[in-house]
């Protein structure tokens, strides 16, 4: 039966059969993919992301072939399942991945072993984005055995580097035509029409050492530190409220601070730990009249997460405003070496800011920008967004629900027509059990991915209608 004469209600309850027929088969092939560890491994001349990221991108092929689609490997570094006839006309696409980040330790059970408890799915990966994954394939099958009319044909992307440098997508895009527009399975729905413009520079101190002779603190660039230390020269300090002070040999003070960490694109309610000893050395007066204009400047990036200590703050209004975390600090050589990370809109650039970072370090640091992505947005009203929105409210009922904006950034950033969109409900809660993406005890709703493969077949039939 086509789908061409039917009325909206029996489109939504066809699709309500088949993606409640295949709810079995989604958990099994699910579990196919989560057994493979796919963490980024060694690289090998035909396993570019590491012989495991090699046997996820195969399975998921696997799987795309026995569902009666054609299934293409594009050297290895990712792959597609497609359906419909290309003669020329573009394609539409959606796009996962298939590798996954280390599991971690304190699962409750094997981590690469698929558990299914209370109606939930569990194991790396099940969420981001293995079983995405197989929901975007089972999507595909619809439409072929539906035998719907694809005016354009509808390709599946298998990544298989997501995790770790996005690899995959970039030897897609440079070796192969563009899609006409692309949603990824791979966040939050309703759905994410814009992502921030991500900036990030080292701001290298240029004085010699005199007091403040080491200083660290943080884990990455992209993440508020918990925990900042520092090395210094005093007679005399004492603890605050924030800093421990600790003689460790006579002249010579160990301070350490502890502060709240979260993501460096969501700093509200953290503390950075970084920021509250460079407050406590400026406080003391420990460095000396050579080093102050470093800590001077570190101390105006630690003001604000909002960027408004450095003059770089600013609101578009799309947007949420600027943010600007300084998530890590090293020394070395003498050198001390401070990442700033920034998530900023459409109402500022890197150049504005690199430029008001300069003009505020003076000379006393070097600026040195290590990547600047800039912010990808969609009009909320493009009718690809608003079928892939209408078909979410449709299947879920939930008719309010309005596109969104991020601070990350996705797959989508790198496409031209493009849209994150679900299956991630952040604001359904679960049981104590089911752990987050990326976290212990990773976990995902059987009944949240049948829904949201409705979501994706109505998504996909009615982008069909569209002129691109
Ligand atoms: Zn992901």
């Amino acid at each position: 039966m086509t789908e061409t004469n039917l009325t909206q209600e029996e489109l939504l309850q066809n699709i309500a059969r088949y993606a409640e027929a295949h709810e079995a088969d989604i958990i099994r092939d699910t579990g196919r993919l989560v057994c493979i560890p796919s963490v980024e491994g060694p690289a090998e001349p035909d396993a570019p992301f590491g012989r495991e990221a090699r046997r996820a991108l195969d399975c998921a092929l696997q799987i795309a072939e026995e569902l009666g689609l054609q299934a293409v490997n594009c050297e290895n570094r990712i792959g597609y399942a497609a359906v419909g006839e290309d003669h020329g006309q573009g394609y539409l696409a959606t796009i996962t991945h298939t590798d996954v980040v280390p599991a971690g330790d304190g699962w409750e059970a094997d981590p690469f072993t698929l558990r299914v408890q209370d109606g939930f799915l569990l194991g790396r990966g099940v969420m981001d984005d293995k079983g995405p994954s197989v929901l975007c394939l089972y999507a595909l099958k619809y439409l072929k055995d539906t035998g719907a009319e694809l005016r354009y044909p509808v390709r599946a992307l298998l990544g298989c580097n997501e995790e770790t440098g996005m690899l995959d997508l970039e030897h897609y895009l440079a070796n192969y035509p563009t899609p006409l527009f692309c949603f990824s399975p791979d966040a939050d729905f309703p759905l994410i029409n814009g992502e921030k413009g991500i900036y990030h520079a080292l701001l290298t101190s240029t004085h010699t050492p005199v007091n403040v002779l080491h200083i660290e603190g943080g884990v990455a660039a992209n993440a508020v530190p918990a925990k900042a230390s520092a090395l210094v020269r005093a007679e005399k300090l004492e603890s605050s409220n924030t800093v421990t002070a600790e003689e460790a040999e006579p002249g010579l003070w160990k301070l350490s601070a502890a502060g709240i960490s979260g993501h460096a694109s969501m700093p509200k309610g953290t503390v950075n730990a970084i920021g509250l000893i460079v407050d406590y050395l400026l406080e003391q007066n420990i460095p000396d009249e050579t080093e102050l204009p470093y800590f001077r400047f570190l101390a105006k990036l630690h003001a604000a997460t909002d960027g408004s200590g450095l003059g770089i703050d600013s609101s578009d209004g799309r947007f949420t405003p600027l943010t600007a975390v300084g998530g890590k600090i090293t020394t070395e050589d003498g050198r001390i070496c401070q990442t700033i990370d920034c998530r900023y809109g459409t109402s500022t650039s890197g150049e504005a800011i690199t430029a008001r970072l300069r003009e505020a370090a003076g000379a006393a640091a070097e600026i040195r920008v290590s990547g600047d992505s800039v912010p990808f947005y969609m009009d909320p009203e493009n009718p690809a967004i608003q079928a892939c929105i209408q078909s979410y409210r449709d299947v879920t009922g939930e008719k309010e629900a309005q596109p969104f904006t991020i601070g990350g950034g996705t797959y989508a950033r790198h496409f031209p027509n493009a849209t994150a969109f679900g299956p991630e409900h952040p604001e359904r809660s679960y049981p104590d059990f089911c752990g987050p993406i990326h976290g212990v005890n990773e976990a995902a709703c059987i009944a949240d991915f049948t829904e949201a493969l409705k979501i994706y077949i109505l998504t996909l039939l009615r982008l069909e209608k569209l002129d691109y």
